[in-house]
Protein backbone atom coordinates (compact mmCIF):
# COMPACT_ATOMS: atom_id res chain seq x y z
CA UNK A 1 0.00 0.00 0.00
CA UNK A 2 1.27 3.65 -0.87
CA UNK A 3 1.32 5.74 2.56
CA UNK A 4 1.88 9.13 3.27
CA UNK A 5 4.19 10.31 5.83
CA UNK A 6 6.22 13.34 7.31
CA UNK A 7 10.03 13.43 6.75
CA UNK A 8 13.00 15.83 7.94
CA UNK A 9 14.08 16.78 4.48
CA UNK A 10 17.21 19.06 3.85
CA UNK A 11 16.47 21.23 0.55
CA UNK A 12 19.93 23.33 1.05
CA UNK A 13 22.34 25.01 4.05
CA UNK A 14 20.33 25.43 6.86
CA UNK A 15 17.15 24.80 5.32
CA UNK A 16 15.86 21.69 7.23
CA UNK A 17 12.01 21.42 6.79
CA UNK A 18 9.75 18.47 8.02
CA UNK A 19 7.42 17.95 4.88
CA UNK A 20 5.20 15.86 3.72
CA UNK A 21 6.21 13.06 1.23
CA UNK A 22 4.78 9.86 -0.07
CA UNK A 23 5.48 6.55 0.27
CA UNK A 24 4.96 4.00 -2.70
CA UNK A 25 4.15 0.27 -2.04
CA UNK A 26 6.29 -1.83 -1.08
CA UNK A 27 8.91 -3.56 -2.95
CA UNK A 28 10.06 -7.12 -2.50
CA UNK A 29 12.39 -7.73 0.55
CA UNK A 30 11.40 -4.48 2.14
CA UNK A 31 9.71 -3.80 5.15
CA UNK A 32 8.52 -0.59 6.19
CA UNK A 33 8.90 0.92 9.38
CA UNK A 34 7.15 3.16 11.73
CA UNK A 35 10.08 5.85 13.70
CA UNK A 36 10.38 5.02 17.13
CA UNK A 37 13.66 7.24 17.73
CA UNK A 38 16.67 8.56 15.71
CA UNK A 39 20.13 10.20 16.77
CA UNK A 40 21.33 13.08 15.07
CA UNK A 41 24.38 12.31 14.26
CA UNK A 42 27.90 14.77 13.25
CA UNK A 43 27.35 14.33 9.78
CA UNK A 44 23.59 15.22 10.09
CA UNK A 45 24.52 18.35 11.38
CA UNK A 46 27.45 18.88 8.71
CA UNK A 47 24.76 19.02 6.19
CA UNK A 48 22.56 21.05 7.85
CA UNK A 49 24.68 23.69 7.98
CA UNK A 50 26.57 23.51 4.58
CA UNK A 51 24.72 21.08 2.49
CA UNK A 52 27.66 19.18 2.69
CA UNK A 53 29.95 16.81 4.66
CA UNK A 54 33.40 16.26 3.80
CA UNK A 55 33.59 15.52 -0.09
CA UNK A 56 29.78 14.24 0.33
CA UNK A 57 27.65 17.65 -1.37
CA UNK A 58 23.83 17.56 -1.26
CA UNK A 59 22.57 17.91 -4.66
CA UNK A 60 18.99 16.72 -4.14
CA UNK A 61 16.65 17.34 -1.51
CA UNK A 62 17.53 14.85 1.08
CA UNK A 63 15.40 13.30 4.37
CA UNK A 64 18.35 13.10 6.42
CA UNK A 65 19.08 10.22 9.42
CA UNK A 66 20.94 6.96 10.16
CA UNK A 67 20.64 6.22 13.42
CA UNK A 68 17.31 5.24 13.75
CA UNK A 69 15.23 2.88 15.49
CA UNK A 70 11.24 1.39 15.07
CA UNK A 71 8.55 -0.84 14.67
CA UNK A 72 7.76 -2.95 11.99
CA UNK A 73 4.46 -2.05 10.46
CA UNK A 74 4.22 -3.58 6.71
CA UNK A 75 6.34 -6.89 5.77
CA UNK A 76 6.57 -6.59 1.29
CA UNK A 77 7.30 -10.20 -0.18
CA UNK A 78 10.37 -12.42 0.25
CA UNK A 79 10.73 -11.04 3.93
CA UNK A 80 11.68 -13.66 6.53
CA UNK A 81 12.18 -13.47 10.22
CA UNK A 82 10.18 -10.13 11.21
CA UNK A 83 6.41 -10.21 12.23
CA UNK A 84 4.68 -6.40 11.84
CA UNK A 85 4.78 -5.33 15.49
CA UNK A 86 8.39 -6.41 16.04
CA UNK A 87 10.60 -3.61 17.23
CA UNK A 88 13.96 -3.23 14.92
CA UNK A 89 17.01 -1.11 15.23
CA UNK A 90 18.12 0.09 11.51
CA UNK A 91 21.34 -1.14 9.71
CA UNK A 92 21.56 2.40 7.88
CA UNK A 93 24.14 0.25 5.24
CA UNK A 94 22.54 -1.87 2.48
CA UNK A 95 25.36 -3.22 0.83
CA UNK A 96 25.79 -6.17 -1.70
CA UNK A 97 27.06 -9.74 -0.58
CA UNK A 98 28.50 -9.88 -3.85
CA UNK A 99 31.50 -7.63 -4.29
CA UNK A 100 35.09 -8.53 -3.60
CA UNK A 101 35.14 -6.31 -0.87
CA UNK A 102 32.22 -8.15 0.91
CA UNK A 103 33.20 -11.74 -0.02
CA UNK A 104 36.71 -10.36 1.98
CA UNK A 105 34.37 -9.73 5.09
CA UNK A 106 34.94 -5.81 4.62
CA UNK A 107 31.57 -4.82 3.74
CA UNK A 108 31.85 -1.37 4.85
CA UNK A 109 34.16 -0.82 1.69
CA UNK A 110 31.31 -2.37 -0.47
CA UNK A 111 31.31 -1.03 -3.77
CA UNK A 112 27.68 -1.16 -4.61
CA UNK A 113 26.76 0.10 -0.50
CA UNK A 114 23.79 2.41 -0.13
CA UNK A 115 23.52 4.31 3.38
CA UNK A 116 20.47 5.91 4.48
CA UNK A 117 20.57 9.73 4.84
CA UNK A 118 24.23 9.76 2.46
CA UNK A 119 24.73 12.56 -0.15
CA UNK A 120 27.82 9.96 -1.26
CA UNK A 121 25.94 8.29 -3.84
CA UNK A 122 23.59 10.36 -6.69
CA UNK A 123 20.29 9.65 -6.39
CA UNK A 124 21.23 9.91 -2.83
CA UNK A 125 19.45 7.70 -0.75
CA UNK A 126 16.77 8.71 1.67
CA UNK A 127 17.60 8.70 5.57
CA UNK A 128 15.04 7.81 8.60
CA UNK A 129 13.74 11.15 9.82
CA UNK A 130 10.76 10.02 8.77
CA UNK A 131 7.39 9.04 10.29
CA UNK A 132 7.58 6.19 8.26
CA UNK A 133 10.52 4.93 5.84
CA UNK A 134 11.43 1.45 4.33
CA UNK A 135 14.51 -0.77 4.78
CA UNK A 136 15.23 -4.11 3.42
CA UNK A 137 14.45 -6.89 5.98
CA UNK A 138 18.69 -7.50 6.47
CA UNK A 139 18.82 -4.29 7.89
CA UNK A 140 16.39 -4.42 10.24
CA UNK A 141 17.49 -6.20 13.79
CA UNK A 142 15.15 -7.73 15.74
CA UNK A 143 15.36 -6.24 19.83
CA UNK A 144 13.49 -6.84 22.84
CA UNK A 145 10.19 -5.00 23.29
CA UNK A 146 11.26 -3.73 26.65
CA UNK A 147 14.64 -1.83 24.88
CA UNK A 148 13.71 1.94 24.50
CA UNK A 149 13.75 3.00 20.80
CA UNK A 150 16.49 5.44 21.87
CA UNK A 151 18.90 2.50 23.37
CA UNK A 152 18.27 1.04 19.92
CA UNK A 153 18.55 3.88 17.68
CA UNK A 154 22.36 4.53 19.34
CA UNK A 155 23.45 1.10 17.68
CA UNK A 156 24.80 2.48 14.97
CA UNK A 157 27.40 5.03 16.45
CA UNK A 158 28.32 2.59 18.65
CA UNK A 159 29.26 0.22 15.35
CA UNK A 160 31.22 2.99 13.93
CA UNK A 161 33.34 3.30 17.38
CA UNK A 162 33.51 -0.70 17.50
CA UNK A 163 34.71 -0.66 14.44
CA UNK A 164 37.43 2.02 14.99
CA UNK A 165 38.58 0.23 18.05
CA UNK A 166 38.93 -3.06 16.02
CA UNK A 167 41.15 -1.21 13.22
CA UNK A 168 43.33 -0.61 15.95
CA UNK A 169 44.74 -3.49 16.54
CA UNK A 170 45.38 -4.30 20.23
CA UNK A 171 44.08 -2.47 22.50
CA UNK A 172 44.30 -4.32 25.49
CA UNK A 173 46.22 -2.80 27.99
CA UNK A 174 47.12 0.21 25.26
CA UNK A 175 47.53 3.79 26.79
CA UNK A 176 45.22 5.80 24.09
CA UNK A 177 44.32 9.37 23.34
CA UNK A 178 40.89 10.74 21.98
CA UNK A 179 41.33 14.13 19.99
CA UNK A 180 37.14 14.82 19.87
CA UNK A 181 34.65 14.42 22.25
CA UNK A 182 31.77 15.02 20.68
CA UNK A 183 29.44 11.34 20.47
CA UNK A 184 31.82 9.53 18.53
CA UNK A 185 34.54 10.45 20.77
CA UNK A 186 32.44 9.43 23.67
CA UNK A 187 31.05 6.01 22.23
CA UNK A 188 35.00 5.08 21.40
CA UNK A 189 36.04 5.76 25.02
CA UNK A 190 33.22 3.32 26.28
CA UNK A 191 34.26 0.68 23.56
CA UNK A 192 37.72 1.15 24.39
CA UNK A 193 37.23 0.33 28.12
CA UNK A 194 35.09 -2.69 27.41
CA UNK A 195 38.01 -3.66 24.89
CA UNK A 196 40.27 -3.01 28.28
CA UNK A 197 42.25 -0.22 27.30
CA UNK A 198 44.54 0.57 29.94
CA UNK A 199 43.64 4.13 30.50
CA UNK A 200 41.90 6.88 27.76
CA UNK A 201 42.79 10.77 27.22
CA UNK A 202 40.18 12.76 25.82
CA UNK A 203 41.39 16.59 24.09
CA UNK A 204 38.60 18.65 23.05
CA UNK A 205 38.73 22.79 22.92
CA UNK A 206 35.25 23.24 24.49
CA UNK A 207 35.04 22.40 28.17
CA UNK A 208 31.73 21.01 28.64
CA UNK A 209 32.39 17.88 26.58
CA UNK A 210 35.35 17.10 28.51
CA UNK A 211 33.49 17.46 31.74
CA UNK A 212 31.09 14.66 29.91
CA UNK A 213 34.00 12.40 29.81
CA UNK A 214 35.15 12.56 32.89
CA UNK A 215 32.04 11.60 33.80
CA UNK A 216 31.99 8.81 31.34
CA UNK A 217 34.86 7.50 32.84
CA UNK A 218 38.12 9.16 30.84
CA UNK A 219 41.44 8.99 32.77
CA UNK A 220 42.13 12.09 31.42
CA UNK A 221 41.23 15.36 29.96
CA UNK A 222 42.75 17.73 28.31
CA UNK A 223 41.59 21.47 27.24
CA UNK A 224 43.65 22.65 24.33
CA UNK A 225 41.76 25.55 23.57
CA UNK A 226 44.72 27.93 25.22
CA UNK A 227 46.79 26.20 23.00
CA UNK A 228 48.35 22.67 23.47
CA UNK A 229 51.20 23.23 25.61
CA UNK A 230 49.46 20.87 28.10
CA UNK A 231 49.43 17.98 25.65
CA UNK A 232 52.83 17.98 24.43
CA UNK A 233 54.35 17.83 27.67
CA UNK A 234 51.90 15.13 28.78
CA UNK A 235 52.99 13.30 25.44
CA UNK A 236 56.60 13.67 25.62
CA UNK A 237 56.42 12.48 29.23
CA UNK A 238 54.26 9.33 28.22
CA UNK A 239 53.62 8.99 24.79
CA UNK A 240 50.23 7.27 23.80
CA UNK A 241 50.23 3.66 22.50
CA UNK A 242 47.51 4.84 19.99
CA UNK A 243 45.32 8.22 18.80
CA UNK A 244 42.44 7.95 17.60
CA UNK A 245 41.21 11.47 15.28
CA UNK A 246 37.75 11.59 15.88
CA UNK A 247 37.44 15.99 15.62
CA UNK A 248 37.56 16.01 12.17
CA UNK A 249 40.33 18.65 11.73
CA UNK A 250 43.99 18.60 10.26
CA UNK A 251 44.98 19.98 13.76
CA UNK A 252 43.72 17.07 15.66
CA UNK A 253 45.40 14.60 12.84
CA UNK A 254 48.55 16.50 13.23
CA UNK A 255 48.37 16.61 16.81
CA UNK A 256 47.54 12.64 16.78
CA UNK A 257 50.68 12.13 14.69
CA UNK A 258 52.67 13.58 17.43
CA UNK A 259 51.24 12.40 20.63
CA UNK A 260 51.76 8.78 20.03
CA UNK A 261 54.90 6.97 20.64
CA UNK A 262 57.22 5.67 18.79
CA UNK A 263 55.65 2.13 16.66
CA UNK A 264 52.48 3.43 17.56
CA UNK A 265 49.59 3.96 15.36
CA UNK A 266 47.00 6.69 14.53
CA UNK A 267 43.19 5.84 13.58
CA UNK A 268 41.49 8.21 11.78
CA UNK A 269 37.55 7.97 12.49
CA UNK A 270 36.91 11.94 11.94
CA UNK A 271 35.74 13.26 8.14
CA UNK A 272 37.73 15.97 7.44
CA UNK A 273 36.91 18.87 5.18
CA UNK A 274 37.28 18.00 1.66
CA UNK A 275 40.71 18.27 -0.29
CA UNK A 276 44.33 18.43 0.76
CA UNK A 277 45.71 18.90 4.30
CA UNK A 278 48.85 19.91 5.98
CA UNK A 279 50.57 16.95 8.13
CA UNK A 280 53.87 16.25 9.91
CA UNK A 281 53.76 13.52 7.75
CA UNK A 282 57.73 12.63 8.18
CA UNK A 283 56.78 11.81 12.11
CA UNK A 284 55.08 8.73 9.90
CA UNK A 285 58.33 7.68 8.53
CA UNK A 286 60.85 8.09 11.50
CA UNK A 287 58.81 7.12 14.44
CA UNK A 288 57.45 3.92 12.07
CA UNK A 289 53.85 4.98 12.85
CA UNK A 290 50.87 2.92 11.42
CA UNK A 291 48.05 5.02 10.26
CA UNK A 292 45.22 3.12 9.41
CA UNK A 293 41.77 4.85 8.44
CA UNK A 294 38.22 3.18 9.41
CA UNK A 295 35.47 4.08 7.99
CA UNK A 296 31.17 3.21 9.07
CA UNK A 297 31.53 -0.07 10.07
CA UNK A 298 30.25 -3.88 8.64
CA UNK A 299 29.41 -6.93 11.44
CA UNK A 300 29.96 -4.55 13.96
CA UNK A 301 25.95 -2.84 13.76
CA UNK A 302 25.20 -6.11 15.24
CA UNK A 303 27.61 -6.83 17.96
CA UNK A 304 26.37 -3.05 18.95
CA UNK A 305 22.92 -4.42 19.23
CA UNK A 306 23.87 -7.20 21.24
CA UNK A 307 25.66 -4.96 23.78
CA UNK A 308 23.18 -2.40 24.07
CA UNK A 309 20.43 -5.18 24.58
CA UNK A 310 22.47 -6.61 27.09
CA UNK A 311 23.43 -3.31 29.00
CA UNK A 312 27.32 -3.95 28.52
CA UNK A 313 27.59 -0.32 27.01
CA UNK A 314 25.37 1.94 28.03
CA UNK A 315 24.28 4.33 25.14
CA UNK A 316 21.58 6.21 26.99
CA UNK A 317 23.92 8.31 29.12
CA UNK A 318 25.32 10.29 25.95
CA UNK A 319 21.41 11.49 25.54
CA UNK A 320 21.39 15.31 26.57
CA UNK A 321 17.96 16.12 24.64
CA UNK A 322 14.87 14.89 23.36
CA UNK A 323 12.53 16.30 20.45
CA UNK A 324 9.72 14.88 18.09
CA UNK A 325 10.63 14.33 14.54
CA UNK A 326 7.97 17.30 13.86
CA UNK A 327 10.63 20.01 15.36
CA UNK A 328 13.45 18.07 13.74
CA UNK A 329 14.81 22.04 13.10
CA UNK A 330 14.71 22.88 16.49
CA UNK A 331 16.69 19.71 17.78
CA UNK A 332 19.54 20.13 15.23
CA UNK A 333 20.31 24.00 16.69
CA UNK A 334 20.16 22.37 19.94
CA UNK A 335 22.39 19.74 19.00
CA UNK A 336 24.53 22.64 17.11
CA UNK A 337 24.99 23.71 20.98
CA UNK A 338 28.16 21.78 22.31
CA UNK A 339 28.25 24.10 25.45
CA UNK A 340 24.95 22.23 26.35
CA UNK A 341 24.55 18.80 23.76
CA UNK A 342 26.00 15.71 23.36
CA UNK A 343 23.34 13.71 21.79
CA UNK A 344 20.04 14.91 20.91
CA UNK A 345 17.50 12.00 19.97
CA UNK A 346 14.65 12.74 17.56
CA UNK A 347 11.46 10.92 19.35
CA UNK A 348 8.27 10.22 17.71
ZN1 LIG B 1 26.27 8.85 12.52
ZN1 LIG C 1 29.51 -5.47 -1.92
Amino acid sequence: MSAKTIAATLFGAEDLRVVETELGPLAPGMVRVKFGAGGICGSDMHYFRHARTGDFVVKSPLILGHEVAGEVVELGSATSGLAVGDRVAVNPSRWCGTCAYCHEGRPNLCENIFFMGSASKTPHMQGGFAALFDATAAQCVKVPAELPFQAAALAEPLAVCLHAVRRAGHVKGASTIIFGSGPIGLLTLLALKHAGARSVAMVDIAAAPLKFARELGADQTIDISGGADELAAYAAATPYDMAFEISGTAAGLASAIRTVRRGGRVIQVGNLAGGMIELPANAIMAKELDLVGTFRFGEEFFEAVELIVDNRIDVLRLVTGEYRLEDAPAAFRTALDRSRSVKVMLTA
